[in-house]
């Protein structure tokens, strides 16, 4: 027999509002800290619905957000998704074209703008050619934006009822959607069903997840852009915890203070984000004796992160996802036959990717098709499915043929599993680059660069970074005749017109010749062997030229 409702995001917030009514939300806005209840939320999140209703949202229509995390992000995560329309976050740091692309892509009829993002926007907007048609702004907060024509949040929602009926949603309508940017060409979308979304919040509730529960304080420093700020808005909801919004583009030093000031249990973000407070906590006196876990993702957690939190009397969860399941996928928690283990063996178990979290299954296969054992020593592509996993991208039937089969996805992530089951990343398969947590196509910049008449071959690989794991150095052969005395500004120049800051290489090389595979393609794995001893070191990039995220 089919249980009474479907698996909807709305019991959640149900459960939240009436079991923990007084419980906070807390709001780091760019006009101030904002401080309010789940009551109140509720109120606001049903104004908001009411809105979006008296706009012309309807069932099934994608309504864009370009925001960090704050609050009232957070009332669209919970309004959008239960009138039945979808949820679309927008990464604001992606170069214009790609913004222009998904938007004209999802077909986003109104988009939510943070103040501090809307010239960016702006930007994207003027630009297009017809990928904003019909698209409407509303821009958080009490104030219109200088460079954008939008209406201000609060006079959207405001004199709108403080209750909404919310309907029966069908649990396989779409509730989310985010673009990944980890192969090359254009951003592939991902929609996460109702169901999805309730499966991934339910898997992360349980003890081998991330869970949350009505004592904890949470914190996702991770962007709520990017797959929902990995889930935690939503488990944090379904949990009863008090949630802390971080604002736009956190510096360590805010996050400590709000660590201090409001006592957060749980934190979320990349490693460039732990490094940053790790930093900030050594030149300054920080009391992280509330801090019980930090989830570290998005990029390989350093030992040392898990080991130096440690002597703080943090747990570290190392964990693993994509875009592609919403996002989680592993967490290194200790098996209980570890807890005996001496410290090197469970920091190293516990540095890996982790075990995958109930609700999933995964095979590693090998270069020949054959699952690799389970000896930490064989490794292979992994290959996922359960029911947060998607199976397919959205309108993008060329790249379902490379990324599933038979209900897998298939990764690109190569892997060996240890004998316990931890997953260990190796390698990535595609030679995407990951600057603090961010992703950039090499693609994309060799091609840029080639475009230059000085230019003969031009390879980007990223090479090791101590606080943003990553970063871009391009390797190019100058053309006959170039003048190499111009050629590295020119290139930069060229670069700067087209790509965020961030995405510019941080080192141009001249070398003779890009090393070749047998087929006669880039060999990126020998470049790096080649130039491994370059690792750039913390001050050789300046800091505008890494992305805005902490
Ligand atoms: P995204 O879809 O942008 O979240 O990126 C997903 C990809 O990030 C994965 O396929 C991995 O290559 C990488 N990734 C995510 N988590 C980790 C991690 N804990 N360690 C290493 N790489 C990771």
């Amino acid at each position: 027999m089919p249980g009474g409702t479907d698996q909807t995001l709305r019991p959640f917030l149900w459960r939240a509002t009436n079991l923990y009514s007084d419980t906070e939300i807390v709001s780091r806005n760019h006009d101030g800290m904002q401080r309010y209840t789940y009551s109140e939320y509720e109120g606001r999140t049903s104004q908001l619905a009411n809105a979006l209703d008296e706009y012309g949202i309807e069932s099934g229509d994608r309504v864009g957000t370009f925001c960090w995390n704050h609050s009232r992000h957070f009332e669209t995560y919970f309004a959008v998704p239960s009138i039945g329309a979808q949820l679309h976050t927008i990464n604001p740091l992606l170069p214009d074209a790609h913004i222009q692309y998904i938007v004209d892509n999802a077909d986003d009829e109104l988009i939510f703008v943070d103040q501090s993002l809307a010239s960016k926007l702006a930007g994207a907007v003027a630009d297009a050619d017809d990928e904003f048609d019909g698209v409407d702004f509303v821009v958080m907060g009490h104030e219109a934006a200088d460079d954008l024509e939008a209406t201000p949040y609060e006079s959207f929602i405001e004199g709108h009822a403080t209750d909404y009926d919310w309907p029966d949603v069908d649990e396989d309508q779409p509730a989310g959607m985010c673009y990944t940017s980890g192969t090359t060409g254009n951003p592939k979308g991902v929609e996460y069903t109702q169901q999805m979304l309730w499966s991934h919040t339910m898997a992360s509730q349980t003890p081998q997840g991330i869970p949350m529960a009505d004592d904890d304080v949470v914190m996702p420093v991770v962007p709520m852009f990017h797959v929902n700020a990995w889930g935690m808005p939503f488990t944090a909801t379904a949990g009863g915890a008090k949630q802390v919004f971080p604002g736009p583009s956190p510096e360590p030093e805010d996050l400590a203070t709000l660590i201090e000031n409001e006592g957060v249990t749980i934190s979320a973000g990349v490693p460039t984000v732990w490094l940053g407070l790790m930093e900030y906590c050594s030149e300054h006196d920080v009391d992280l004796s509330t801090l019980e876990t930090v989830i570290v993702g998005g990029s390989a957690a350093p030992k040392s992160m898990v080991e130096w939190f440690d002597t703080q009397g943090v747990e570290v969860l190392h964990a693993w996802g994509m875009t592609e399941m919403a996002p989680i996928g592993s967490v290194s928690h200790l098996k209980s036959d570890l807890a005996t283990a001496d410290y090197d063996t469970q920091v190293e178990k516990r540095s890996k990717q982790g075990l995958v979290v109930p609700g999933l299954e995964f095979k590693v296969i090998d270069d020949d098709g054959e699952e690799i054992v389970w000896n930490g020593q064989e490794f292979g592509e992994l290959w996922i499915r359960g029911p947060w996993v998607t199976t397919e991208y959205f309108e993008r039937p060329e790249a379902n043929e490379a990324d599933f089969e038979d209900g897998w996805l298939k990764t690109g992530d190569v892997v060996t599993v240890d004998k316990d089951g931890y997953i260990k990343i190796v390698d990535r398969e595609k030679d995407v680059i990951k600057s603090g947590g961010e992703w950039i196509s090499s693609v994309e910049l060799e091609n840029a660069i080639m475009a230059h008449d000085g230019v003969a071959e031009a390879a980007v690989v990223g090479v090791p970074h101590e606080r943003w794991q990553e970063r871009p150095v391009a390797f190019v052969v100058p053309a006959e005749g170039a003048d190499r005395e111009t050629l590295v500004d020119e290139i930069n120049e060229l670069l700067a017109d087209e790509y965020p800051k961030w995405w510019l290489p941080d080192e141009i090389e001249f070398i003779k010749e890009v090393p070749k595979t047998a087929t006669g393609k880039f060999s990126k794995k020998d470049i790096r062997e080649e130039y491994a001893d370059q690792s750039l070191v913390e001050g050789q990039v300046p800091d505008e030229a890494a992305p805005d995220r902490n």
